[in-house]
C-alpha cells in the first residue's frame, strides 16, 4: 500500500486499536504498573511521584516502564500523542466539528509547561500525584472494562478536553496536557521527525501558493520559518502525518534531525 495519503488511515487504525486495548483490555494499564508493593505510574505520573514522596528516588531502578515512553519520544517525539493516546484519540473524532473561537486567551503553547510544573508543585505539597485525580488519560483508561460497566465518573474527566476541543484543534494537548508537556520537553532532542526539504516546497518559492501541509496540522507545528529553514516545531509536532498526507511535492519528509535544536524549532 502506497503510504502517502494513507497515513491518516492508518493511524486511525492504530489509534483505535490502542484505545479498544487501553479500555477494554489493559483497564489501567497506561497509567499504571504494579510490582508487588511498587506502583510504577505513567511518566508524568513518576515525576509527580518523586515530588509527592522524595523517597520515590530510591526505587528510580525500578522505574524500566518509565524509561520506555523516554526512549520512544527521544526518538520519535511526540508520536504517543499523534497515535496512541486514548484521549487523543477522542478528539481526534471531533476533527471535523465547526469551531467556536473562545480559545484566544488559553492559546499558548507555553501554557503547558506552566501547568505541568504546578501539578508537581502541588504533588509536593499534597504529598500525591494531584494531576491523576483530574487526568482525562486515567479517566478514560479506568472508564470501563472487560466487565462492561462505564463509569460516568471517570468519563466525566474527558470534559475539558472535548470542552477546549470546540474551540481548536487538538486545544487540549497543545496548551494544557502535562503528559504532552513532558513529551514535548524531551521532544526537544528527538533523534527522527517530520521536516521540510526547501528544495521541493512550493511556498518557499512561491510565497502565497500552498501551504496544504500548515493548514492540515492539528498542531500549528508549521510555521512560515519551516518554509525557509525546513524545521517543524519539536514540541508541537505529534507525529500524526497529516502534513506529509498533504503535500504534493513530496517535500514532507520523515527523516533524522539535526542534533542541535534552532531556536524557531521549539
Ligand atoms: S504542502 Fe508541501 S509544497 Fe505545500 S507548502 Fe507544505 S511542504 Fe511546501
Ligand atoms: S507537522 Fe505534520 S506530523 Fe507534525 S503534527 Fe503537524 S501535521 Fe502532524
Amino acid at each position: 500500500m502506497k503510504l502517502r495519503g494513507n497515513v491518516r488511515n492508518i493511524r486511525w487504525a492504530v489509534q483505535i486499536a490502542s484505545l479498544v486495548f487501553f479500555i477494554l483490555i489493559a483497564t489501567a494499564g497506561l497509567c499504571v504498573v504494579t510490582m508487588g508493593s511498587f506502583r510504577v505510574d505513567c511518566v508524568f505520573g513518576v515525576l509527580q511521584g518523586v515530588f509527592a514522596q522524595p523517597v520515590w528516588v530510591l526505587v528510580l531502578p525500578l522505574l524500566i516502564f518509565v524509561a520506555l515512553p523516554v526512549i520512544g519520544t527521544l526518538i520519535l517525539g511526540r508520536a504517543f500523542c499523534g497515535w496512541l493516546c486514548p484521549v487523543g484519540t477522542v478528539l481526534d473524532a471531533f476533527s471535523r466539528i465547526p469551531r467556536v473561537n473562545f480559545i484566544k486567551m488559553l492559546g499558548n503553547p507555553l501554557n503547558k509547561f506552566v501547568v505541568a510544573p504546578a501539578f508537581l508543585i502541588g504533588s509536593f505539597f499534597l504529598k500525591y500525584p494531584s494531576f491523576c485525580t483530574v487526568c482525562p488519560i486515567k479517566g478514560i483508561c479506568y472508564s470501563a472494562g472487560l466487565s462492561g460497566v462505564i463509569k460516568p465518573a471517570e468519563l466525566a474527566l474527558l470534559a475539558v478536553p472535548i470542552g477546549i476541543e470546540l474551540g481548536e484543534k487538538r486545544a487540549w494537548c497543545r496548551y494544557l496536557c502535562p503528559v504532552g508537556a513532558t513529551l514535548a520537553f524531551l521532544s526537544l532532542k528527538k533523534f527522527l521527525g517530520f521536516k521540510v526539504d526547501t528544495e521541493k516546497c512550493l511556498a518557499g518559492s512561491h510565497a502565497q501558493v500552498c501551504r496544504f501541509c500548515s493548514k492540515a496540522c492539528p498542531t500549528n507545528a508549521i510555521t512560515e520559518s519551516s518554509y525557509k529553514t525546513g524545521e517543524i516545531s519539536r514540541t508541537e509536532c505529534i507525529a500524526c502525518g497529516q502534513c506529509y498526507d498533504k503535500c504534493p511535492t513530496g517535500a514532507l519528509k520523515f527523516d533524522k534531525l539535526p542534533l542541535a535544536v534552532h531556536a524557531r524549532s521549539n
